[in-house]
């Protein structure tokens, strides 16, 4: 068996897909570091390449697919001999057909397996060609030894899977039945993030609002929010992936009176026609979204709600689709955004009547540019107020930055102009008072104030 040389641990991982893969990534990342690996961002400098991918819908699995053939292309272009190992949501899905399509890739791992990579490298190296699915239940204390987020946020899962059975959705078939993490473990985790700068935490899983119903028998978001509220420190918790049946109002009341919680809240309806929420296998209805929507923004002052649609998905007619437009002008949600159907194997949907492509492409057009109307009377709204801002980056003119109402990767930034004051008194990874001037091409502009 060749040892593997110390010059030679070099390694690279690409994400693809949504903040749970990141977590996954983030976690690979810091096991192999503890084991003395060498994270590098350049594949050509690595040893081994680990793609961490997403499969959840079409553009997503051949940009998967796609990212995969490049690396191998470009290590072959480049005479590198470096292993390929792939990993995540397209291999929970489909490795028989990876393993025959793609004979240059050395291992697959499914998102249960992930984390037995560092255990297999030697083998890896020694030409054993390694799939595995399952088995290995993720330690995520493991991240917190090496610490590996950027952009002084980080997404904690606190759960992993689904219960639910959206019609156009394959995630319960990749990631399987709701699964919360214990208490104890997130809070120890935050803990330790906290301690390392982190200045902002995003709770992630699936269906967020689901949380601890498996393990304690009821839904405890409430409950785990408030012993994340009480670590000390200056810091952010935002929650993303709330489901509309099973957010409480209890946890709607944490939200209000904690300052650690931003007030924001992401929940995705996907749409408001009770047909189409029928065929989506999904709750509710207009006003039953209505009068949700009414009661978050009643109990939380100031809250920005986040929420996504589908346009185009079996069983909508034009009715359906105006129904939502009428509710889309009515209740003026702030952060929203679209997606186009996909007909994906496997899941409910598949075989429903489907709406044309041609159809759905006039639906996503007129849909997205009524939300641009609806985001830049709001954005306006805020120009000549001041919020408590995040600043984590900077470039040749700007600090960059986030309030409350932006999450990061989705919505807006703030500009920050760079001035004699902002440049003495800025550092990168805190929070300061920033006065919006502008907002222009979906970010603001600002000046600092203190
Ligand atoms: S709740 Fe979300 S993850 Fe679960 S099945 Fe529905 S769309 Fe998929």
């Amino acid at each position: 068996m060749k040892k593997i040389k110390d010059n030679e641990k070099k390694f690279s991982v690409i994400t693809l897909g949504c903040s749970k893969n990141t977590v996954d990534s983030e976690l690979l990342i810091a096991s192999l570091m503890d084991r003395g690996y060498e994270h590098v961002e350049n594949i050509l400098e690595s040893n081994y390449v680990i793609v961490n991918t997403c499969g959840f819908i079409k553009p997503a699995i051949n940009q998967s697919l796609q990212t995969i053939k490049d690396v191998i292309q470009t290590l072959k272009d480049n005479g590198k001999d470096s292993k390929v190992i792939v990993s995540g949501c397209l291999v929970s899905r489909y490795k028989n057909k990876l393993i025959n399509q793609l004979k240059e890739v050395d291992a697959f791992y499914d998102t249960n397996s992930f984390l037995s990579i560092p255990n297999d490298i030697e083998n890896i190296e020694n030409g054993k060609r390694i799939v595995k699915m399952s088995g290995y239940t993720p330690d995520y204390s493991a991240k917190l030894s090496k610490f590996v987020s950027t952009g002084y946020f980080s997404y904690v899962k606190i759960g992993e899977g689904c219960n639910h059975t959206c019609s156009f959705c394959a995630i319960p078939l990749i990631r399987g039945k709701y699964k919360s993490r214990p208490i104890e473990d997130i809070v120890q985790e935050v803990k330790k993030l906290v301690s390392i700068g982190i200045k902002e935490i995003i709770l992630v899983s699936q269906d967020t609002s689901f949380y601890g119903y498996d393990l304690y028998g009821k839904l405890c978001l409430d409950k785990l929010l408030n012993s994340i509220c009480s670590i000390d420190g200056d810091f952010w918790i935002r929650m993303l992936y709330l489901y509309p049946t099973t957010l409480t109002k209890q946890t709607l009341e944490v939200i209000k009176e904690n300052t650690k919680i931003v007030k924001y809240v992401d929940i995705p309806l996907q749409h408001v026609s009770a047909r189409v929420l029928k065929a989506m296998r999904r709750p509710g209805n207009k006003d039953f979204y209505k009068n949700l929507l009414e009661k978050i923004r009643n109990t939380i002052n100031d809250v920005v709600i986040r929420s996504t649609f589908i346009v185009g998905h079996p069983m909508e007619e034009e009715e359906d689709f105006l129904e939502l437009v009428d509710f889309l002008n009515e209740v003026k949600i702030e952060r929203a955004g679209f997606f186009k159907y996909y007909r994906e194997k496997n899941t409910f949907s598949y075989n429903l009547k489907q709406v044309n492509f041609k159809t759905k492409q006039r639906r996503y057009k007129i849909i997205t540019s009524i939300q641009d109307k609806i985001l830049k009377e709001w954005s306006e709204k805020q120009i000549g107020k001041v919020f408590k801002t995040l600043i984590y980056e900077e470039d040749e003119n700007y600090f960059i930055g986030r309030a409350y109402f932006d999450a990061p990767e989705v919505d807006s930034t703030i500009k920050v102009i760079k001035d004699q004051k902002s440049r003495r008194k800025i550092k990168l990874g805190n929070f300061y008072n920033i006065k919006i001037k502008e907002f222009k091409e979906y970010d603001f502009y600002g000046e600092y104030i203190s």
